[in-house]
């Protein structure tokens, strides 16, 4: 069975087509610029060289259509036919308290995912784009929704309830719900499975650590808490999101510089975390070499950083009485060596310790915690797009 995996944004698209026989990645791409000039695929068959494709692309439709040309192209495709996909698998970001689990696209299905629209502005209705534009294309194929909520669905009400008045949860649904669902799902099974394990009898703390960050504490195979809230500005400091800052400096800010509540938003979520207050960058590497050349805020802005995650490993302890296993994933976690180090040290009171030597690897699954360590301290690169295929392929067998 040949999935199709689509992650739709505003102005982007990324790909994977996947043989779900083998779990084998037949090509994988990203389109750029969609709605804007300058538009173009960057398409990579597996085993062949990479192509990038230039053209007007005015909207999702349009993009998809030149996704689909490029898996049936002769020279660069992998498949002979746009019959051989048997289903599309869309990742959508927001699936509120309607949706505790993928879902096969029905019309009672996406009216489910326009209402959740309100609650993801600047994301559902980008995947929804993407879901219409595939069945437009491919009218007899499922179509198949994977939500970045759904994992987080299991938590208690003590984890997602906020502190305001709780008409404001029975009025506009503010709670807490969770993101990177897919994510801490995939590799909270892999450290099970790791650890030799069912996922029914393992506590385990799910670092994902990329441009937005978050946290899980997954227990016998269930979130009962989880660092991103409302939306994914929660939480840890981020890339460029704040992430928990105390909620009074937002009228603080907007009075004394003279925001609106937009341009506060965009503060928070564009202009503050890593880069706002290391002054330098984003991303985690300039941040890195920043500290080599001296430079004291990249110096905060990675301590920030560590102290953040700590925490959050520290209280979702408490949260679970106890914890078997720490996973790193995502850009940072699986890649940065010393900010892993940063994070496990002054956690050797409940039993995390590092192993220097192991921990000094990328993007592989290994164990890095020291022989004896009472809690195993994984690296397991995520694989969102694999979870969306393997639902797919689950939900569209049983048809
Ligand atoms: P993601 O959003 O998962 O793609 O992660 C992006 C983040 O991963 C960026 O902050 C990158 O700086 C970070 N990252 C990627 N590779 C490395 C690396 N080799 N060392 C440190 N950080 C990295």
């Amino acid at each position: 069975m040949k999935v199709l995996v689509m992650n739709c944004g505003s102005s982007s698209l990324k790909y994977q087509l996947l043989d779900m026989d083998t779990e084998s990645l037949l090509a994988k791409g990203l389109v750029e610029r969609i709605g804007i000039s300058g538009s173009f695929l960057t398409h990579e068959p597996s085993g062949k060289d990479k192509v990038v494709i230039e053209t007007e692309m005015k909207n999702h439709t349009v993009a998809i259509k030149l996704v689909l040309d490029a898996l049936v192209n002769p020279e660069h495709g992998v498949i002979s036919n746009m019959k051989e996909i048997d289903a599309v698998g869309h990742r959508v970001v927001h699936g509120g308290e309607t949706f505790t689990a993928s879902a096969i696209v029905t019309e009672e299905v996406m009216q489910g995912i326009i209402d959740c629209q309100d609650l993801a502005p600047l994301h559902n209705p980008a995947n929804i784009m993407g879901i219409e534009a595939c069945k437009s294309l491919m009218p007899d194929v499922p179509q198949v929704a994977v939500f970045d909520t759904a994992f987080h669905q299991t938590m208690p009400e003590a984890s997602y309830i906020y502190g305001l008045p709780y008409e404001y949860y029975e009025k506009y649904k503010i709670r807490r719900y969770g993101f990177h669902g897919t994510s801490h799902k995939y590799v909270s099974q892999r450290a099970a499975a790791m650890l030799g394990k069912q996922p029914s009898e393992v506590k385990i703390i799910t670092c994902h650590l990329g441009n937005g960050a978050s946290i899980a504490a997954v227990n016998g195979g269930q979130v009962v808490d989880t660092s991103m809230g409302f939306t994914p500005l929660e939480g840890l400091v981020m890339g460029t999101r704040c992430g928990l800052i105390d909620p009074a400096i937002m009228p603080f800010i907007m009075e004394k510089e003279g925001l609106s509540a937009k341009e506060m938003d965009t503060l928070m979520n564009k202009k503050s975390g890593v880069l706002g207050i290391s002054g330098i960058s984003s991303d985690m590497r300039d941040i890195e070499n920043g500290i080599k050349e001296g430079n004291n805020r990249a110096k905060i802005a990675i301590d920030v950083y560590a102290h953040y995650v700590r925490k959050f490993i520290g209280a979702y302890a408490a949260v679970m009485n106890g914890v078997d296993a720490i996973v790193f994933t995502a850009g940072i976690g699986e890649n940065s060596i010393s900010l892993r180090a940063k994070i496990c040290d002054g956690l050797q009171f409940l039993g995390i310790e590092l192993d220097e030597e192991k921990n000094n690897v990328r993007g592989k699954e290994v164990n890095l915690s020291k022989d004896g360590s009472k809690v195993a301290i994984l690296l397991i690169p995520t694989n969102e797009e694999l979870v969306i295929a393997r639902d797919t392929k689950e939900l569209c067998s049983n048809k």
